[in-house]
């Protein structure tokens, strides 16, 4: 497990990790509260926390409580606060400013492998359930909700100036696979196109037949690109029944992130130009510029 630590005596740091190392974790120490809370905000890989109370500039409760409001529900973090003085009032702080658990300092090895082994089980069932959460079960891709989540995170990190593309794509008279051949194999069919696009970009099941892809840092040119090619792999498709082999197609609508512009706004114009593609023919990539669609390929 990857723990931080955070004393304002070097000595005690050394003591902790030294317990800890030698059982597998990786240590990174800190004097400097803040400096603490920054490294546990960029690296989501940090499982706990462990801080002294007398802590500075943050005050222990202090770092306890951003590091909580950090976690929140969607990433598992277990809290400890170390002291020397166990006393109930410190306790019932620590808890309430979000802490999980309350050891003393400097611990006993045996103790602190304890509580740590209590962490890494209530942090793995924690990230378990999150992933449960942000998955559809048929396909293992983002649903919805987790989809809008990550791609609303991306439109934050690229910024004002930064490139962002969106495709929308739909399986063509899907319902017709469903009538003839069960089902069964109309769920193949759809794990068949979403392992066409769990390794692009930010990829979800918007629902039934319907999936999205974000892509960050690319062009709307780059996304037509990956959705003909898309398009192309679809067709070479061949879902296995006991009634022989099973073909579809699929429509796609394309768009870029335009100055401004919100992420439903991008995933509606994709939107449009997927109903375009649709209306036009199917089995083919319609791309949305502004609120014309302008561009036609396939
Ligand atoms: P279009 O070309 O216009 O997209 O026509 P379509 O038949 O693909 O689209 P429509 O929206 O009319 O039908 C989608 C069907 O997908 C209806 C629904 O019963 C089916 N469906 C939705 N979710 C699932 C699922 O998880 N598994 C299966 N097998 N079918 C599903
Ligand atoms: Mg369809
Ligand atoms: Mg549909």
């Amino acid at each position: 497990m990857h723990i931080v630590i955070v004393d304002s005596s070097r000595v005690i740091l050394k003591v902790v990790a030294g317990m800890l190392e030698p059982r597998g974790h990786v240590v990174t120490p800190f004097t400097d509260s803040a400096e603490a809370l920054a490294y546990v905000t960029d690296n989501p890989r940090v499982r706990a926390l462990i801080t002294s109370l007398e802590v500075r500039p943050l005050s222990g409760l202090e770092l306890c409580w951003s590091a909580r409001l950090l976690a929140e529900v969607s990433r598992p973090l277990s809290i400890i606060v170390m002291s020397s003085v166990r006393n109930a009032r410190n306790l019932s702080e620590a808890l309430d400013s979000g802490a999980d658990d309350f050891i003393d300092k400097p611990p006993g090895a045996e103790e602190l492998q304890a509580r740590l082994r209590a962490a890494e089980r209530l942090t793995s069932l924690q990230s378990e359930l999150i992933r449960l959460a942000e998955t559809d079960s048929l396909t293992g891709l983002l649903n919805r909700r987790a989809f809008l989540q990550r791609t609303n995170e991306a439109a934050e990190r690229a910024g004002s100036f930064g490139r962002l593309s969106a495709i929308l794509l739909d399986i063509d008279y899907f319902k017709r696979i469903n009538d003839e051949y069960g089902h069964d194999i109309g769920d193949v069919a759809i794990k068949a196109v979403s392992s066409l696009i769990d390794e692009a970009g930010i990829a979800g099941r918007l629902g039934g037949e319907e999936f999205a892809v974000v892509l960050p840092g690319h062009s709307l040119t780059e996304a037509e690109g990956l959705a003909n090619r898309l398009r192309l792999k679809a067709m070479d498709l061949r879902i296995r029944s006991p009634r022989g082999p099973v073909r579809l197609t699929c429509s796609f609508g394309v768009s870029e992130w335009g100055e401004g512009e919100t992420v439903e706004g991008l995933l509606k114009r994709a939107d449009i130009a997927l109903y375009e593609a649709k209306t036009s023919g199917r089995n083919r990539v319609v791309s949305a510029m502004n609120d014309l669609v302008l561009a036609r390929t396939g």
